[in-house]
């Protein structure tokens, strides 16, 4: 590390990178990422959890659309999030993912029309 910068204090260290997989134990932040404690495994996939006025928000992707495959990854966007937010030009909406959420909807609403014998039977 070096010196030169001029130290800046007060910066957001909101948010956390986490995964959603699991190995024999649940995985844990070390200095080289997320591992499992015991046969250091790493998750395939990452999300970023960032709490912003009372919300939570759960990143998987990039801007690209992009799923998070690697520790690094994210947390290079978790940095650019947290600066965003010293900036003061963090806008949750950027980092809600729309498109996943109408994803979600749609399996959800297939699923209980499968489950509803009325809605079956009206189907062209
Ligand atoms: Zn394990």
């Amino acid at each position: 590390m070096t010196n030169w910068q001029t130290p800046t204090y007060n910066l957001c260290m909101n948010g956390a990178i986490r995964t959603r997989e699991k190995c024999c134990h649940p995985f844990q932040e070390t200095s080289k990422g997320l591992r499992c404690p015991k046969y250091k495994a790493r998750p395939e996939t990452y999300y970023i959890d960032f709490w912003w006025k009372g919300d939570r928000i759960r990143v998987p992707r990039d801007k690209d659309g992009n799923i998070f495959t690697s520790y690094e990854a994210a947390n290079r966007f978790l940095t650019v999030m947290r600066s965003k937010v010293d900036e003061k030009t963090f806008n949750p909406k950027d980092y809600i993912q729309v498109e996943v959420k109408k994803l979600e909807f749609a399996t959800y609403a297939m699923a209980w029309v499968a489950h509803s014998p009325d809605m079956a039977l009206n189907r062209p």
